[in-house]
């Protein structure tokens, strides 16, 4: 919790906000003394912090509490959950595009839905500027900005490297969006998202965990020690063309037997509404690969926190047990032991309130 001191003023400003504002969204509202004590800020910096927060009316003063009966009563400090919207666009479900506005504790106040009518290509982007536009316009709060999760591999300037299920190769998206838009872009992939939208708003206190996401496809995010983890080339959690299966079913990338030749979205439906189908049969099969292709990371990163986020198929009890069953046959006893493979905090918006969280983590330093 050290403040940025070498820095310039304006950086180590910066800084101290994010540390205050992060110890208040996971904290709850907090004297300033407390604050101070909790971050290691000196008091009158705590002071001058949570002045300039009021100014901004992104805190707000919520009555004292006697501490100890020592002293006179402290204010305490709270962070105004409505005083910002943040835009967000689900981009990642097949038939439609979802956005919505998000306060800053992650509720959705506002859900619209679009169908995307196929749509690929430019026609596409012409379709998230569009919702981008009627969101900003709905909001009837000052925005914190627009988070947009998006299928495929995300970079961290907001080019979508490739969506192939949305036909864009380098499409840089966030710039194009910001160059219509008043307040900051930021874009992320949706897996990314959905680890975000666990880690800003989630009831745990998670600093280690993989979210696994299963629509058209399978992708993961990471998150490491409290960040987000996107490696070399923003890759990181594309687990859906791992060979889990030597001899298995040909894939769209060329190899035989990848992890999205046995879990996706819609090869689970057609399987389990096939003649005959025996649903556990189904979902075992399908769980226990997706552990297969998960222990090698879990023992390798020691997390034993798997979350997982998607239709109901992949959330169930039975496939869950199934991919629980098959990491702990294949891990050491410090994964085994502690494993916990949960469906997402927040169901099917996870990846619209993930989008929030990107922006709640870029512009307040709030993760
Ligand atoms: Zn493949």
């Amino acid at each position: 919790l050290a403040t940025a001191s070498k820095q310039g003023p304006e950086d180590a400003r910066r800084a101290n906000r994010s540390l205050l504002l992060r110890a208040l969204h996971h904290g709850g509202p907090t004297s300033r003394a407390d604050l101070a004590k909790l971050t290691g800020l000196t008091p009158a910096s705590v002071s001058s912090v949570v002045r300039d927060l009021l100014d901004q009316e992104l805190v707000e003063e919520l009555g004292t509490r006697v501490d100890g009966g020592v002293g006179k009563p402290a204010t305490l400090v709270g962070i105004r959950p409505d005083s910002r919207y943040v835009v967000c666009l689900d981009l990642s479900e097949p038939e439609q595009f979802v956005a919505g506005l998000v306060d800053l504790t992650g509720k959705v106040v506002v859900r619209r839905s679009y169908a995307r009518d196929e749509r690929t290509g430019r026609r596409a982007e012409t379709l998230v500027k569009r919702i981008c536009h009627d969101l900003v316009a709905d909001a009837d709060r000052p925005l914190l900005g627009i988070g947009v999760a998006s299928p495929g591999i995300v970079d961290d300037q907001g080019t979508v490297t490739t969506a192939a299920h949305l036909g864009w190769t380098d499409l840089d998206l966030g710039v194009r969006l910001s160059a219509r838009a008043s307040v900051p872009v930021h874009v992320v992939n949706d897996a990314n998202a959905a680890a975000l939208a666990e880690l800003v708003f989630g009831a745990g206190e998670a600093q280690n965990l993989i979210l696994v996401r299963v629509d058209e496809g399978v992708g993961a995010g990471l998150v490491l020690d409290g960040a987000l983890f996107t490696g070399n080339r923003s890759a990181a959690g594309e687990i859906g063309h791992v060979v889990i299966e030597e001899h298995g079913e040909p894939c769209a990338c060329g190899k035989r037997g990848c992890l999205e030749t046995v879990v996706s979205e819609p090869l689970l439906g057609k399987r389990l509404g096939a003649d005959g189908a025996d649903e556990a049969d189904v979902l075992g099969h399908a769980g226990s690969r997706l552990g297969v292709a998960l222990s090698t990371v879990l023992g390798a990163l020691d997390i034993c926190d798997v979350v997982l986020s998607g239709p109901a198929s992949v959330t169930s009890e039975a496939f869950r047990n199934a991919t629980r069953d098959e990491i702990a046959a294949r891990t050491m006893p410090n994964i085994a032991d502690r494993l916990v493979v949960r469906p997402s905090t927040f169901g099917f918006d996870d990846v619209l309130i993930g989008a929030a969280a990107l922006v709640l983590d870029r512009e307040l330093g709030i993760h």
